[in-house]
């Protein structure tokens, strides 16, 4: 093939003066067909269950488990079927991760920071406060490094991980009590979990752990003075808005949380290579869709809490989101300390953050002000 410099061959791709039939050769690909030996298709079938932590039909994350089974069916014409359990139905929601590395069940889906108790590290493959978004937690994960980190973590559990969700950035949650300064913290009973407790009780604020089931009552009754959950859309269905004054922004503890699903890797290695290859795409679809449904949903959601309830939308102030982030940074310190993989996780994610971080700088948050929104 004629030899083309670098320059050369991508101007001439880009004028169409370079086909693409050339441009497959180039890559070292076929664009003929070849003869080659038929595909042999195993017929072997496989019926696998997937536990979850989600509440059954939970909106987007447990319909997106669903979501994924019937691709699954659909890409291996039938010779994968999963069957979806919601979190309680086969396994405890919490007991998804230790329940597929028993082999209770293949597939479980869930957040890493759910399983910090027995795996430290697996919090940084879902979020911590002041972390990466989600564009730069798939960036990170996807073709940054972080993939390779992850499966090494959970290869050590028996599992194989991969990406399938994101939240996309959440709000700072629903408060009875307005936050005006660090002050504002002290004694303040909140829910809210993972690192972001911390951060709270480094505050003055007193954690408090409710399931999502509970969290109304407890609001409306002044068991707690506030809670986060996830974005409009979610909190909406949930009616905070009927019985919380203050609803504010940003979601700091949470900026771009990763949903993951994670098989059991003696079952997955086993696998024929096309039905690896079929689950880790459907996961990667997911991953995708949810980041997708989630900015279409909560979009919808604000406009419909902007008019048909008179929520008060706040913004931290800047003092205090400053404050957090410090605390947030001695918090990540002490929760590293002692667990060398969580360092060097750590070390990956942040070098990675930093340099994101300088180039949305650049570009993503001069366009955003350009938009004055
Ligand atoms: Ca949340």
């Amino acid at each position: 093939m004629k030899k083309l410099s670098r320059k050369t061959f991508f101007k001439g791709l880009a004028l169409g003066t370079i086909s693409l039939p050339f441009f497959i050769r180039a890559l070292g690909g076929q664009n003929q067909a070849q003869p080659s030996s038929p595909n042999i298709i195993s017929t072997k079938r496989y019926r696998w269950k997937m536990v979850t932590t989600w509440p059954p039909n939970f909106p987007v994350l447990g319909e997106g488990c669903q979501l994924f089974a019937d691709w699954v069916k659909e890409m291996s014409d039938g010779r994968m079927e999963i069957e979806v359990y919601g979190g309680g139905e086969l396994v405890p929601p919490l007991e998804a991760f230790n329940a597929v590395r028993m082999n209770v069940a293949e597939v479980g889906s869930g957040a890493g920071y759910y399983w910090k108790g027995i795996v430290p590290a697996a919090q940084f493959f879902a979020s911590i406060p002041f972390g990466l978004n989600a564009q730069q937690m798939n960036a990170w994960l996807i073709t940054g490094g972080g993939m390779q980190l992850w499966e090494e973590l959970y290869a050590e559990y028996g599992l194989v991980p991969a990406p399938g969700g994101n939240t996309g950035v959440q709000m700072g949650g629903w408060f009875n009590r307005e936050i005006n300064s660090m002050a504002d913290f002290k004694g303040l009973k909140m829910r809210i979990p993972g690192v972001g407790a911390k951060v709270l009780e480094k505050a003055g604020g007193a954690p408090v752990l409710l399931p999502g089931a509970e969290l109304y009552t407890g609001l409306e009754r002044g068991v707690i003075d506030a809670t986060e959950w996830i974005g409009p859309y979610h909190d909406y269905e949930m009616g905070f808005h009927q019985i919380a004054k203050y609803y504010y922004t940003p979601g700091w503890h949470e900026a771009g949380t990763t949903l993951e699903f994670f098989f059991n890797k003696e079952k997955f290695d086993a696998l024929e290579k096309d039905l690896q290859m079929i689950l880790r795409t459907a996961a990667h679809r997911l991953n995708m869709w949810m980041l997708c449904e989630f900015e279409t949903k909560n979009s919808i959601y604000l406009e419909k809490l902007r008019q048909e309830a008179e929520v008060d939308i706040r913004q931290f102030p800047d003092e205090v989101l400053r404050q957090l982030r410090q605390y947030t940074e001695e918090a990540v310190a002490e929760e590293i300390a002692g667990d060398p993989f969580s360092q060097k996780v750590y070390a990956s994610y942040n070098a990675f953050r930093n340099r994101a971080g300088n180039w949305s700088k650049l570009t993503e948050k001069v366009f955003y002000n350009s938009l004055q929104i």
